[in-house]
């Protein structure tokens, strides 16, 4: 039997998400097809039903309905719990269990660095919160740094850690905006002159690989980390919770770089 498994996002854009998922497949040698569904909010449930009904194995969830995929599960998972976010659904025994992945790709997409004991995250989104709970389970002291500030305040309340401003000393510092994302490339969230060398700076932003403060960051002479990493290990962990099979990083990493170019 084919499964089939896919992404709820809207609007549907470009996602990387497909090719990460059949490069898997193929190379796993799983029976698999991912697609697209591009569901405005309304149209979630519509999603989770398939889901239900068998119809569809695992949905990936991304923007706008990473919250709300909370409220169509039979289970959560604690980290998705704390984190108040799924990026995943699956059906397992017939019941749809919420996950998220995203912290566990920016844990292992930071395992070969050194991190030091003082993080700065920048942003309090979906993404600084999957970060923050990955850098809390590594024991990290973590300063947040957001635009709004009742977001951060959220966040702290929520997960731990402190407010902070970007002049703030930190071993490993994080961009979990969307500043400097494609079309807004030439953008950068930090000041060069906040770039502390010998620090490791990872941007959870993968378009451009390499973004606007990665390449500032390198000039100062700190460490880089790109976004993309993250991007594969989340995705890989979503294939492992159905399928129990462990994907390539390298031959995924391969497929997405193709992709972006
Ligand atoms: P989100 O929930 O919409 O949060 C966006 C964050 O960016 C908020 O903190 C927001 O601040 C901040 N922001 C947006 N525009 C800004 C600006 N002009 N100046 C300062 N701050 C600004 O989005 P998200 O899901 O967290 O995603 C954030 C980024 O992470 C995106 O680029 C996404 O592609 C990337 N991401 C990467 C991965 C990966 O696997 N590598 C996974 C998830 C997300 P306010 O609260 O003030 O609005």
């Amino acid at each position: 039997m084919t499964e089939l498994c896919g992404i709820a996002l809207h609007p549907a854009g470009h996602t990387l998400s497909p090719v990460l998922h059949k490069t898997a497949y193929l190379t796993l040698g799983l029976k698999a097809n991912y697609h697209v569904f591009d569901l405005r909010p309304e149209e979630f449930p519509n999603g989770v039903k398939q889901l239900r009904q068998g119809k569809l194995r695992q949905l990936s969830v991304s923007l706008p309905h990473k919250e709300a995929a909370l409220n169509w599960a039979d289970e959560i998972t604690p980290a998705a719990r704390a984190i108040g976010a799924a990026n995943t659904l699956t059906r397992i025994d017939g019941r749809i269990v919420a996950e998220n992945t995203d912290w566990i790709g920016a844990q292992r997409s930071l395992e070969s660095h050194q991190l030091g004991s003082r993080a700065l995250v920048l942003g309090a989104g979906g993404a600084a919160r999957g970060i923050v709970y990955a850098l809390l389970d590594l024991g990290l002291e973590i300063g947040v740094h957001n635009r709004s500030p009742e977001r951060a305040q959220r966040l702290i309340e929520d997960l731990g850690g402190h407010t902070a401003q970007p002049e703030s000393r930190y071993d490993l510092l994080v961009n979990a905006t969307s500043v400097g994302m494609s079309p807004d490339h030439t953008q950068t969230p930090i000041a060069r002159e906040h770039l502390r060398p010998g620090a490791l700076v990872f941007d959870a932003v993968y378009r451009p690989l390499e973004t606007r403060l990665l390449r500032e960051a390198r000039e100062a002479g700190c460490h880089v980390q790109d976004g993309l990493d993250m991007l594969i290990h989340q995705a890989i962990e979503q294939i492992r919770i159905w399928s129990g099979r462990t994907a390539d990083a390298t031959e995924l990493r391969a497929a997405a770089l193709a992709a972006l170019n």
